[in-house]
């Protein structure tokens, strides 16, 4: 489970997250929508500390990430993340990038590490793909490579931040797929999307942002169908 309590960040001047308190508890997926700019990156980028608060706490499993004699790197092995940009070695073949991180952090032996990275390939249906370079893959594929190599860590919490975003149209779908795959495996996942068919199939809660602060939360149902604040209408509105 992941709990952010009065979150803060500012970059300079510019105070981008303004009191951000969060609860997502284990098995819960959590949707994040909100407009460009809104603050939807940082609060990801903070719940790893890729940013650092500028105020507040981020446990995650209970362990304090923001504690100052915090291991962050244990903490991190916790935490899997999907970017965007799927940031793939692109000199290594897909088992490779898979097993790499495995030995770097956990210390796997070579064997072991092909292991997983085998029965991870095989959960996001890319097997097949196993000694191929990411270049000769769709983007669909190697954002799906990117999920596995997230997964074969044994992370407690997933976070993804607009997974989908790079990818041609008719590519999303099998990624969305892995997504709710997961999902169902009751993996905790916190997930920034513009997908709001995902949204309003997968999430159990749907959080809106807007200017650093949550607008409003709730199911989807509420948040997506029904939305109470003009602010959570007007963003919709764009995106529907
Ligand atoms: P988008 O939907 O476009 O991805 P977002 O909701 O993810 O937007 P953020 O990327 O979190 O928004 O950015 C929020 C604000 O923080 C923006 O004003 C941005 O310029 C600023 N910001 C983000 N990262 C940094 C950084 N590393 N240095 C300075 N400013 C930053
Ligand atoms: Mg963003």
């Amino acid at each position: 489970e992941i709990l952010v309590e009065q979150l803060h960040k500012s970059f300079g001047d510019n105070h981008v997250l303004r009191g951000i308190d969060l609860e997502i508890r284990q098995g819960e997926v959590v949707c994040v929508i909100g407009p460009s700019g809104s603050g939807k990156s940082t609060l990801l980028r903070c719940v790893n500390l890729l940013e650092q608060p500028s105020g507040g706490r981020v446990f995650v499993g209970g362990s304090e990430l923001t504690h100052p004699d915090v291991d962050i790197d244990a903490v991190r092995r916790r935490i899997g993340m999907v970017f965007q940009q799927f940031n793939l070695f692109p000199h290594l073949s897909v088992t490779e990038n898979l097993a790499l991180p495995q030995r770097r952090v956990l210390g796997r032996d070579k064997a072991a590490a092909g292991r997983v990275a085998a029965e991870n390939l095989e959960r996001v249906g890319l097997a097949d793909k196993a000694k191929a370079f990411p270049a000769s893959l769709s983007g669909g594929q190697q954002q799906r490579v990117a999920i596995a190599r997230a997964l074969a860590m044994g992370p407690e919490v997933m976070l993804f931040d607009e997974p989908t975003s790079a990818l041609d149209p008719e590519l999303v779908g099998d990624v969305l797929a892995v997504m709710r795959m997961l999902a169902d495996e009751g993996m905790t996942m916190m997930v920034v999307t513009h997908e709001m068919s995902f949204a309003r199939e997968v999430a159990d809660r749907v959080v809106f942002m807007d200017d650093g602060v949550i607008v409003e939360e709730g199911p989807p149902a509420e948040v997506i169908g029904n939305p109470r604040h003009e602010r959570t209408r007007h963003f919709l509105a764009r995106v529907l």
